[in-house]
C-alpha cells in the first residue's frame, strides 16, 4: 500500500517562502518588505516586527521550539546556536517570544570561528544579521534564519556576504551594459546556479572500523579492490534498493525544505552517486547546497549508511566534484548567455561571452584558488577530474564563430547559422554534442557555464562570487569604453573582436586529460597551479586585490585574512591526516603484522617465502612511519605559516604517500583475520 503523500503537498512545507508569508504577514508589510529587498534598503522597524511575528506564529504551528541565526563561517560549514522561544512571564507561566530585534540581529560569540587575524582577541563578539533575500526554514524544530556574519569592527567573517556583494557588483555593471545596448526595461540582473553534488555511500558499521574515514572523511590507505570501475557498470546503472530508499528519503527531506532535488543517478565509481537540484538564484542555491550536504549525511545515518562528501575518499577510482552550473539572467528571465533569436540578442550574447572569456583569462588564478582545497588536491589533474589548468570549453561551433570574428570573416555555419559581427544575421548555436567533453574545468553548455573544478565538500559561495566578480569587472571596463565612444555601435563591434582576439588562448576544446595539454597550456602561458600551496601567493596577488576591493567584495585586510585561513585550513587537514595515519599504523597495523608473522610456522616453503616478504615489508613500514613522525615533529619548529605550508605540502604528503605504498603492499598479503581494517572490496561493494 502506498501511504506516501503527493509530493506537491509537502514541497516547501518547512520554508517560510512568499506563499506562506502571504498567510502570516499583513499585505502592506509584505509589500514593503519586497520593496526593501528590491531596493536593498533598510527595513523599517514596524515591518520587521510584522515579519518576526508572522514567522514566529508559523514556526510555532509547525512545532518549532527554538530559533537560530544560521550562518556560513569561513570553515565552509554552517553554524547555528539555538535560542528557545520560551520566556517566563510570571511564577508558573511562560510565553513564546520572538521580536524584530531577534530576527534582525544576533550576537554569537565569534572567538572560535576562523577570522585569519581579523578579530582581535579582546573583541570576541561577532554579529549576525538577517539576510532577507533568502527564506527562513525549519530544521529539527528549529527556525533557521539565514544570516550574514561579521566582526565588531565590520569585517566580514562569512562566505555569504561576498557572494551577495558580487551579485550586486554584477547587477550594477550588467545594467549599465544593457542600457548601452538599448534595454531600458530590465531592472535587475541575477545569477542562477545549479550545483550538481557527487557523493559516496558506504555502510556505517564498516565506516566506524576505519579511523581515517572517521577523522579525515577519506581513506589514507587501501590496496585496489580486484574490481574497480573498468566495466563502466555503475554509471547510470540500476540503483540498488538500499540506495533507492536513501534517495527517496533524501528527496522528501529536501523537498520539504523547498530544495528542488531533481536528478539522481549512480556515478562512475562503485558506491558513488549524484544529485542535481533544479537551478535557482545564486544566494538560495548556495544556502540550499549547504543544507543538501548536511541532510545527505543525516539521512544516510538513518539508513545505516555514511555519506562521504570528501573529494577523494578512495584512491584508484573517481573522486567527487561539484559541477557549479552558472548563468546570468534579467529579471524577466532572459538568459544573457543564451545565443539569441535576433541580431541584437546575438550581439548581446557575444559581448557577454567575450567579457567572460576575457575575465577568465585575466583572473584564472583566482578561479583556480576557489577550487583549491586539501581534499581537491587529490582529485584535480588525476585523469578523472579536470586538470589543474584553467581553460574554457566552448564547443566547436562557437569556436568557429569566435575565430570568424577574430579574422573579420563572415561565419558560415552551414544550414542554421551565418554571422558577421555588426551585420544583421542570425546565429543559432546548437547545444554542441561535444559539451559531453567532461575534461574541461569550465565549459559552456548552451546557455550557461559549468565550473567543474569545485570539490564535492566545498562551499560554492566563493567560486560563484568570483565568477560574478570577474564578469562584473569586464562589463565595467566594457561599459566605460562604450560610454566614452563617439559611435557606440561601431565601438561595440571593435570591442568584442578585440576581447576575443586578445583572450583566445583561454579557449580549449580538446582533451584536458591528455598530457599534451599541459605542454600546450605552458606554451600559451597559462599557469598550471598543481596544488593548494601553489595558489596561495596567486590568490592575494595585486591584480586580485584590485579586482576584489574595487568591486566591493572584500577589503584588502579581508583578502589577506582569507588567504591566511586557507593556509591554516590546509595545514590542519594535512596534519590531522598524518597523525591519523601514524595512529593507525601504531595501534592497528604493527601488531597485525607481528601477529601474522608469528602465526606462520615456516614448516612449508610458501610460509617461509611469506615470512621473508612480509618481514621485509614490516621493516619498510616501520622506517616509513619513523620518517613521517620525524617530519611531523618539525611542525613544532615552523614559526611562520609559509614554512608550515611548505612542510605540509611538500614533505608530509610525500611521507604519507611513501608510507601508504608499503601499507597497501602489506594489506594485500596479510590474512583477513589479522588485518584490522575493512579493505576496499568490503567498503565499496557492500551495498
Ligand atoms: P547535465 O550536466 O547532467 O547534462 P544539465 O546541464 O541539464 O545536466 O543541468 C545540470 C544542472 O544545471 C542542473 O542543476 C540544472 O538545474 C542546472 N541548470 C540548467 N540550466 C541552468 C541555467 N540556465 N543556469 C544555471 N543552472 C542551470
Ligand atoms: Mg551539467
Amino acid at each position: 500500500m502506498n501511504n506516501r503523500k503527493n509530493a506537491g503537498e509537502y514541497f516547501g512545507s518547512l520554508v517560510f517562502n512568499e506563499g506562506t508569508m502571504r498567510d502570516y504577514i499583513p499585505e502592506t508589510s509584505l509589500k514593503a518588505w519586497r520593496e526593501c529587498v528590491k531596493n536593498r534598503s533598510v527595513l523599517p522597524e514596524k515591518i520587521a516586527a510584522d515579519i518576526a511575528d508572522g514567522m514566529k506564529r508559523w514556526a510555532l504551528e509547525q512545532g518549532a521550539t527554538h530559533y537560530t541565526h544560521w550562518f556560513q563561517p569561513l570553515t565552509g560549514e554552517t553554524a547555528e546556536k539555538h535560542e528557545g522561544f520560551l520566556i517566563p512571564s510570571g511564577q508558573d507561566s511562560f510565553r513564546m517570544e520572538f521580536s524584530s530585534k531577534e530576527l534582525i540581529k544576533g550576537e554569537p560569540d565569534a572567538s572560535s570561528f576562523p577570522s585569519g587575524g581579523l578579530r582581535s582577541t579582546f573583541e570576541a563578539r561577532g554579529y549576525s544579521a538577517w539576510d532577507p533575500t533568502s527564506y527562513a526554514f525549519i530544521k529539527d524544530k528549529v527556525l533557521c534564519i539565514p544570516t550574514v556574519f561579521f566582526s565588531y569592527s565590520g569585517e566580514v567573517l562569512d562566505k555569504k556576504t561576498p557572494l551577495l556583494r558580487s551579485g550586486e557588483a554584477l547587477n550594477r555593471q550588467a545594467i549599465r551594459i544593457l542600457r548601452l545596448l538599448g534595454d531600458e526595461r530590465t531592472q535587475s540582473v541575477i545569477t542562477n546556479v545549479g550545483a550538481e553534488q557527487e557523493y559516496f555511500l558506504i555502510r556505517k558499521d564498516l565506516f566506524l572500523k576505519r579511523d581515517d574515514l572517521r577523522l579525515c572523511g577519506r581513506t589514507l590507505f587501501g590496496a585496489d579492490a580486484p574490481k574497480k570501475q573498468e566495466l563502466d557498470d555503475h554509471y547510470y546503472g540500476q540503483i540498488r534498493p538500499e540506495v533507492t530508499a536513501f534517495m527517496q528519503d533524501l528527496n522528501d527531506e529536501l523537498w520539504k525544505l523547498g530544495i528542488c532535488a531533481k536528478t539522481e543517478h549512480n556515478e562512475v565509481a562503485p558506491a558513488q552517486y549524484e544529485m542535481a537540484p533544479f537551478f535557482t538564484n545564486a544566494n538560495l542555491a548556495n544556502d540550499q547546497n549547504q543544507l543538501t550536504m548536511e541532510i545527505m549525511k543525516r539521512v544516510a545515518e538513518k539508513h545505516g549508511l555514511v555519506c562521504l562528501l570528501s573529494e577523494k575518499p578512495f584512491a584508484g577510482i573517481n573522486g567527487s566534484g561539484k559541477h557549479v552550473n552558472w548563468s546570468v539572467s534579467t529579471d524577466s528571465g532572459e538568459n544573457l548567455f543564451s545565443p539569441g533569436r535576433t541580431p541584437a540578442e546575438n550581439t548581446r550574447f557575444l559581448l557577454f561571452l567575450a567579457a567572460f572569456l576575457k575575465g577568465v583569462d585575466e583572473y584564472y588564478e583566482l578561479l583556480r584558488s576557489a577550487a583549491a582545497y586539501a581534499g581537491n588536491d587529490n582529485r584535480l589533474g588525476g585523469q578523472e577530474a579536470p586538470p589543474a589548468i584553467i581553460s574554457v570549453f566552448i564547443g566547436s561551433e562557437l569556436e568557429n564563430v569566435v575565430d570568424s570574428i577574430i579574422e573579420g570573416k563572415t561565419y558560415d555555419g552551414g544550414e542554421n547559422a551565418s554571422l558577421a559581427i555588426g551585420k544583421d544575421v542570425l546565429l543559432q548555436i546548437g547545444r554542441d554534442n561535444t559539451d559531453r567533453n567532461r575534461t574541461s574545468p569550465l565549459a559552456f553548455t548552451g546557455n550557461k557555464f559549468e565550473f567543474r573544478m569545485v570539490g564535492s565538500s566545498q562551499s560554492i559561495a566563493s567560486p560563484v562570487a568570483y565568477l560574478n566578480t570577474i564578469l562584473a569587472q569586464e562589463l565595467k571596463e566594457a561599459a566605460d569604453e562604450l560610454e566614452a565612444a563617439a559611435d557606440p555601435k561601431e565601438a561595440l563591434n571593435g570591442l568584442i573582436r578585440r576581447m576575443l582576439t586578445e583572450h583566445r588562448r583561454i579557449v580549449f576544446n580538446g582533451n584536458g586529460y591528455d598530457g599534451s595539454w599541459v605542454e600546450e597550456a605552458a606554451r600559451r602561458g597559462l599557469k598550471n597551479l598543481k596544488n593548494t600551496a601553489q595558489t596561495v601567493p596567486e590568490y592575494a596577488s595585486e591584480k586580485n586585490i584590485r579586482l576584489l576591493t574595487e568591486n566591493g567584495i572584500y577589503s584588502h585586510k579581508e583578502i589577506e585574512s582569507r588567504n591566511e585561513i586557507r593556509v591554516e585550513n590546509y595545514c590542519s587537514i594535512i596534519t590531522i591526516e598524518a597523525r591519523t595515519l601514524v595512529h593507525m599504523v601504531r595501534k592497528g597495523m604493527l601488531g597485525a603484522v607481528s601477529a601474522y608473522l608469528s602465526s606462520l610456522t615456516a614448516d612449508f616453503g610458501f610460509e617461509r617465502k611469506q615470512k621473508e616478504e612480509i618481514g621485509r615489508l614490516g621493516d619498510h613500514l616501520y622506517s616509513a612511519l619513523e620518517a613521517l613522525e620525524e617530519d611531523l615533529r618539525k611542525l613544532n619548529e615552523c614559526g611562520e605559516s609559509g614554512a608550515r605550508l611548505a612542510l605540509c605540502s611538500d614533505v608530509l604528503t610525500a611521507d604519507m604517500k611513501a608510507l601508504r605504498e608499503v601499507i597497501d603492499q602489506l594489506e594485500k598479503r596479510i590474512d583477513r583475520r589479522f588485518w584490522p581494517y575493512p579493505d576496499y572490496t568490503e567498503l565499496l561493494f557492500s551495498i
